[in-house]
């Protein structure tokens, strides 16, 4: 039983399959190219190492031991195979990124060649081999819907190999992080997911937009999801039963958005697993070259450092960089201020971002970052005015004010925009632009002057709207439940040519 990233007891339909067999023996492989590859963070590794001391030991009161082994996935297995000959590997399926796409086909190849058969289970709502849209939110709700895979008493034969300490950062070779993470672990996903429905959700439409009510309004589950700690389908049968049960209107429409947002995160998944290229290449490539060439160094060094000059942009990274979460809103308009103020490429800020997530999944990063960026062709062009969202989402400054110190003392009116003060006020303010805090890295009105006429005009080409028709009918949304064009693609998705066959999917 190979745990991925579904580090949890409950509804675990691989391991409820591994109670078949006469023994059995988990395990997790701590990957050097997980490691390695360049949207890794030494957060999530601890953060994957806190959930595994806790799994492990849950594991071992139900007879069941976890192994922890550093190496390539195809090594280890082979290694562990000269020890306990194991004869059948279970897991769930993975909509990850490009080293773990590749990854799954070297396993799969190295158990053809043993003749091992490698059970993936779905943990989501996205369908592996997927040809259109049609039909797509209807399987989604069966697969959610379906009863939770409950394990029914412990095992019985503990394999006698030797379960050394878990690694720790520094025995990997990271170093500290310096973050301040939410929790880690099942139990504290089941905490986070019934504090969330039965009190946090009251206020959540109110909160969503802005951060600082966004913290704890939102329901904090990505984490705990993106690291499999709790099932999407747990999350989406607690939500529901809690829609049933009250008898609030205003509260049940709070978990209603709620519930459309458990759906989107499978909808963005589904585009990875569909086009594992987005992470590297634009949705639309009419957009290619737009931005390839413009990549200015030192704008990128001070957005990510938070001294932009625009405070909600800064105060918001500086919030993201020190404890691994921020609301979508204010992600889409750092995004959208790299994107489009500094005119930099997704992909480069998309890693970094990436890497500051504690949630980062990659089908619904990489379709964001290029959402937010104006490269998938299909959805209305967002370009966020950083002073605009201080003004809507911190209107006394108390975020601008915590996250960015030196604009500590600053007059309220001048807040969101601190270039405008005079030497008088900033010296009553302590706070001199351009030494202590910086000025605007580039000048608002002109940089969205450019951006729109980039990217309205690209818009406007025949080969444009040609390529979001295309896009649309990959990747979009179907309403109706039927493809815009009426057209079908018969070619085979490239997941489900190269990636090994999708066995026991036990929902479809
Ligand atoms: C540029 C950018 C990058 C993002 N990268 C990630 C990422 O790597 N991982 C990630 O989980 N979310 C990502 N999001 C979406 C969203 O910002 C987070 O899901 C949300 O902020 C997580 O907090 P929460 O669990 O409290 O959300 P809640 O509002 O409580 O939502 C519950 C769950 O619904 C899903 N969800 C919510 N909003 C979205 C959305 N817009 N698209 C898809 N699923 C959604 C998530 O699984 C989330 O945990 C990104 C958004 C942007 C703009």
């Amino acid at each position: 039983m190979w745990f991925k990233r579904d580090l949890r007891v409950h509804d675990h339909a691989p391991l409820v399959a591994a109670r078949t067999y006469a023994d059995a023996l988990a395990i997790f492989i701590i990957e050097p190219e997980w490691l390695a590859s360049p949207d890794c963070d030494a957060s999530h590794v601890d953060f994957a190492l806190a959930c595994l001391a806790e799994l492990r030991a849950a594991l071992a009161a139900r007879g069941l031991p976890l192994l922890v082994r550093v190496g390539s996935a195809v090594a280890v297995l082979a290694q562990l195979r000269s020890e306990v000959a194991f004869t059948d590997l279970l897991s769930h399926e993975e909509t990850g990124a490009a080293w773990s796409y590749a990854r799954d086909r070297q396993v799969a190849a190295w158990c053809a060649s043993c003749g091992i058969p490698w059970q993936q289970f779905n943990q989501t709502g996205v369908i592996r081999g997927l040809r259109n849209r049609a039909g797509w939110v209807r399987r989604w709700q069966a697969r959610m819907d379906t009863p939770l895979h409950l394990l029914d008493g412990p095992w019985n034969a503990a394999l006698p190999l030797d379960q050394p300490a878990l690694p720790t950062l520094a025995s990997l070779g990271l170093s500290p992080h310096g973050k301040t993470l939410q929790a880690a672990g099942e139990r504290a996903a089941r905490r986070t997911l019934s504090s969330f429905v039965q009190v946090r959700s009251h206020g959540y439409r109110k909160a969503l937009s802005s951060p600082l009510s966004a913290e704890d309004g939102c329901s904090r589950l990505s984490p705990h999801l993106a690291f499999g700690t709790i099932s999407l389908r747990t999350v989406h049968q607690a939500t529901e039963l809690a829609i049933r049960n009250t008898p609030e209107r205003e509260l049940a429409y709070a978990l209603r958005g709620f519930a459309r947002r458990l759906r989107w995160h499978c909808h963005f998944m589904q585009k990875l697993e569909d086009e594992p290229n987005i992470e590297f290449h634009n949705f639309a490539r009419v957009c290619d070259g737009l931005r390839e060439d413009a990549f200015n160094d030192e704008n990128f060094e001070a957005w990510c450092a938070g001294r932009t000059g625009y405070p909600m942009v800064d105060a918001c990274m500086r919030s993201l960089r020190a404890t691994g979460w921020l609301n979508f809103r204010m992600r889409a308009m750092l995004v959208s201020f790299a994107s489009y103020h500094l005119w930099l490429h997704w992909r480069q800020t998309g890693l970094f971002l990436a890497r500051q997530f504690l949630d980062f999944e990659p089908g619904i990063h990489w379709s964001q970052m290029q959402m937010q960026s104006g490269t998938t062709g299909i959805n209305t062009l967002r370009m966020y005015s950083p002073t605009k969202q201080a003004h809507d989402q911190d209107p006394q400054g108390v975020f601008i004010r915590r996250w960015v110190p030196e604009l500590a003392k600053v007059p309220l009116p001048y807040l969101a925009e601190p270039w405008k003060m005079d030497p008088s006020v900033q010296h009553m303010a302590g706070c001199r632009m351009g030494v202590d805090y910086p000025l605007p890295i580039v000048d608002d009105k002109a940089a969205m002057a450019f951006a729109k006429e980039k990217m309205y005009g690209l818009r406007k080409t025949p080969q444009a709207r040609v390529e979001a028709a295309d896009v649309q009918d990959r990747h979009g949304s179907r309403k109706s439940g039927l493809p815009p064009s009426g057209q079908r693609r018969k070619t085979k998705t490239p997941r489900e040519r190269e990636a090994p066959s999708p066995q026991g999917d036990l929902f479809s």
